[in-house]
């Protein structure tokens, strides 16, 4: 995928998209953080257009600021959307996302494989409002045959956390396009710098792109927020749940995520690189049993990866099952003195986790090993650091699993 969009390609956009309009002699360089809850107006009149939405104008801190609109706009534009909008956090997003699209009654279809949060949303809180779901692979025909009359929404993770398959993405939205079902697609791993799920041919009209910003937009494990993109129909359905629901992000969050915006690629072809190495030297391990990562030719959606993303990147995080279960691969992360036991991924610290014990611990067992989630898989967030570094901890880690 080329299209890039208007404005310059996605360093440049990233850079300048949120830069403050003209009209300010000295425009400053890094945009203000607007810290207010309110706004002040001029009288009862201009209040009164601006909230009723008769003249452009700010109202109340869950509304947004302009430090919000100038993260919208990034994003957007990043994923080649008409409009975003950033919430307090990636889970947040996904609850507006999906809360906009169904009601009691009402069947989703989703990933096998997806981050545990989101299981446990769809499983409990929607499941609790009358909201069915049927997971299934994130494939085009397994997902034409779960649909339903009453099937509202897909929901695809572009590429699963932590098994990194990647989800037949191209195939499943012209399916939802076909059955005129709304597609949900968290971003998240995958980062709109390697895909942007609203550029693909066939997509249905409610497509929705979400993020935990928390990730690789924020970039330096300093910020919790998510975002949704898409259309601006939606967005504006998005927008106003979240002020229904309160969960807006906060003026400094997302000047941080605006912030962290302006180097995701620099921090992506770094962390892309590294993970490629990282992941060829562990294939080649005898102590690693498989390696997680569509970069690698013996991995299975190596060609769908290579087809999807803007290239050659395969992202910067990857899972592998180390031999001898929970015991050998809790040994190894013992010895590890770069890479650290961590919770989440996307920032420059290098980060190790058990997926199983952890993110997936509320699946229950039959279903994380159906989802390819056994006891001895690591997940490994490649940072920042330097890559002979990374190989030297892993090697010593190994040899003492
Ligand atoms: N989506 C994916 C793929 C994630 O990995 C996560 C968190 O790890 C989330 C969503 C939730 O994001 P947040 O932690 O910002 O709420």
């Amino acid at each position: 995928m080329t299209d890039q969009g208007e404005g310059g390609g996605f360093s440049t956009r990233a850079i300048h998209a949120g830069d403050l309009p003209p009209g300010i002699a000295e425009q400053p360089v890094s945009p203000p953080v607007w810290l207010t809850a309110d706004y002040l107006y001029e009288g009862l009149d201009h209040y009164a257009e601006v909230i009723g939405g008769r003249r452009p104008g700010y109202v109340y801190g869950r509304h947004g600021g302009p430090t919000h609109l100038a993260l919208h706009r990034v994003l957007a534009s990043l994923e080649g959307a008409e409009d975003a909008w950033s919430f307090a956090s990636g889970m947040a997003a996904l609850h507006a996302a999906l809360a906009v699209l169904v009601r009691a009654g009402d069947h989703v279809v989703a990933q096998r494989t997806i981050y545990g949060g989101t299981w446990a949303l769809l499983t409990t809180t929607f499941a609790a409002f009358g909201v069915e779901t049927t997971f299934v692979e994130p494939e085009a025909e397994a997902v034409a045959a779960a649909l339903r009359p009453s099937t509202r929404a897909v929901l695809l993770e572009t590429v699963a956390n932590p098994t990194f398959r990647v989800a037949d993405v191209g195939g499943v939205a012209a399916v939802c396009a076909d059955r005129r079902v709304a597609l949900v697609v968290d971003n998240t791993v995958a980062t709109p710098y390697l895909l942007r799920p609203l550029s693909l041919p066939a997509r249905p009209a409610e497509t929705l792109v979400v993020h935990s910003t928390t990730k690789y937009v924020g970039g330096h494990s300093d910020v919790i927020g998510g975002a949704v993109a898409g259309d601006a129909g939606p967005i504006e359905r998005v927008r106003r749940a979240a002020i229904e629901l309160g969960s807006t992000a906060g003026a400094f969050d997302a000047w941080l995520a605006l912030r962290g915006a302006q180097t995701m690629a620099l921090r992506l072809d770094r962390q892309c690189g590294t993970a490629a190495m990282v992941a060829a030297f562990l294939e080649g391990h005898p102590r690693v049993e498989r390696v997680g990562y569509s970069g690698l030719a013996s991995h299975p959606d190596h060609g769908r990866a290579s087809a999807l993303f803007d290239g050659p990147r395969y992202g910067a995080i990857l899972s592998f099952d180390v031999r001898g279960g929970y015991e050998a691969a809790s040994r190894a992360c013992g010895v590890l003195r770069v890479v650290r036991v961590g919770s989440s991924f996307g920032g420059l610290h290098s980060e190790i986790c058990h997926p199983a014990t952890t993110s997936h611990r509320q699946m229950p067992p039959a279903e994380r090993a159906a989802a390819g989630i056994g006891d001895g898989l690591l997940r490994l967030a490649v940072g920042g650091e330097d890559p002979a570094d990374l190989l030297a901890d892993l090697e010593r880690a190994l040899e003492g699993a």
